[in-house]
């Protein structure tokens, strides 16, 4: 017989999202009931090293293994926000994406990657890898048959980045899940641009996430920090690693993560919101050519976005009629929305690929993959809406 749900029996609801940001797996009761005096806030343990037990190894903590009492705390809130059996927090998102695949990657191993990823990771891959042996196969990742046509005897892992910087293409994750599941494949996305709210990848396949904590989780331009997920066994082996690469966290910038997830609902929904209102009204300005976001009917993936994501995002890019000299016009005119690389926190900031992430390529090849000079790319912040659009209205006038 179904149990009512009004019955005292019956399990709770699981906790939404913000809620699990914020408590975490603590029980209600536990925190709402517990010792007279005990801190509503997370303790900072700002200590490297802790008394340990006589004659055993047992409970011994130290920073650079990761098992301190900030860095847990904030590992297992990360795992609840994705889904993830364990979660292990490095000291950036480079740190993390090392890791991760070091420790899926043995030298005369293969990778198949999709080509459009973050520069770092670009490098790790193409310069730190290729020099221990692991060789790395691009494939532009709407060609769907070049993912399978890649596979080598020697593949292990496939890695791949939705939604893509800067041009926000989303990748659909189902049929490359299909094809490293078949294969015995690992597959690994780097998910810093949606964050847990906008989409949990392990639901849709991924075995392996990774984020830079620097982005969005934290989302206050003031740490940095990367999170990598997945199976307990498998994030152990990455924890081996980051012990002897030393790519722990410190403890104060876990406590600084702990308290800026716990706004990371609010604060995504609020930049989704903004960049909507902002994409919106860029496309009806005869000064921007071209804008792309995944929340516009005019962007190549925005019914797959439509489906799979829980919301489009805080980036967009635009393309000024006016190319490279309006770009830098309008960057000098912003007052609200600040010229600064990075992205993901509550500041809407700007930045011209040609000069940052793609400053490496001439102007023709950029133009070949979709990022011509004049194109800027924005991470919306949480400010006004109104006042976001009234600083490019008038930025676009100067
Ligand atoms: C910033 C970023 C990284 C690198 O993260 P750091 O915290 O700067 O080391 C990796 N991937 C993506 C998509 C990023 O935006």
């Amino acid at each position: 017989m179904p149990v009512p749900s009004d019955s005292p029996t019956a399990a709770p609801p699981a906790p939404g999202l913000s809620t699990l940001a914020i408590h975490g797996d603590r029980a209600a009761a536990d925190r709402a009931h517990g010792e007279a005096g005990a801190p509503v806030v997370s303790p900072l343990v700002q200590s490297v090293n802790f008394l340990q037990p006589h004659g055993t190894g047992e409970g011994l903590l130290y920073t650079r293994y990761g098992n301190t009492p900030n860095a847990e705390t904030v590992q297992r809130r990360l795992a609840l926000l994705e889904g993830a059996e364990s979660a292990l927090l490095l000291s950036s998102g480079m740190g993390a994406t090392a890791c991760a695949m070091l420790a899926l990657l043995r030298p005369g191993d293969h990778l198949v990657s999709s080509a459009w990823i973050y520069g770092g990771t670009h490098k790790l891959l193409t310069q730190e890898f290729a020099t221990l042996g692991i060789e790395t196969t691009f494939v532009e990742p709407t060609q769907s048959r070049d993912w399978r046509r890649a596979v080598r005897p020697s593949t292990r892992a496939v890695f791949i980045e939705s939604p893509v910087n800067p041009t926000t293409r989303v990748l659909d994750l189902r049929p490359l899940a299909s094809l490293t599941h078949e294969l015995g494949l690992a597959l690994v996305i780097d998910s810093t641009f949606a964050s847990p709210v906008n989409f949990r990848p392990l639901a849709h396949g991924a075995d392996v996430v990774i984020h830079s904590a620097t982005k969005y989780l934290n989302g206050h331009h003031d740490i940095l920090g990367g999170v990598v997920l997945g199976t307990a066994s498998y994030v152990e082996e990455v924890r081996q690693k980051m012990m002897v690469w030393g790519q722990a966290p410190d403890p104060f910038a876990c406590w600084l993560l702990e308290r800026g997830l716990k706004t990371l609902d609010v604060r995504v929904r609020r930049q989704n919101e903004n960049a909507l209102a902002l994409a919106r009204w860029c496309e009806e300005h005869p000064a921007v050519a071209r804008v792309h976001y995944p929340g516009l009917a005019s962007h190549p993936d925005h019914a797959l976005a439509a489906e799979t994501l829980d919301g489009f995002g805080g980036m967009m890019a635009i393309e000024l009629a006016g190319g490279g000299e309006a770009a830098d016009r309008f960057v000098r005119a912003l007052r609200v929305i600040t010229h600064a690389t990075s992205l993901g926190g509550v500041d809407s900031l700007v930045c011209e690929p040609r000069y940052t992430s793609h400053a490496h390529m001439t102007s023709e090849a950029r133009a070949a993959i979709g990022i011509p000079d004049g194109f800027l790319r924005i991470s919306v912040g949480i400010e006004n809406a109104e006042d976001l659009i009234a600083d490019v209205e008038q930025a676009l006038g100067a």
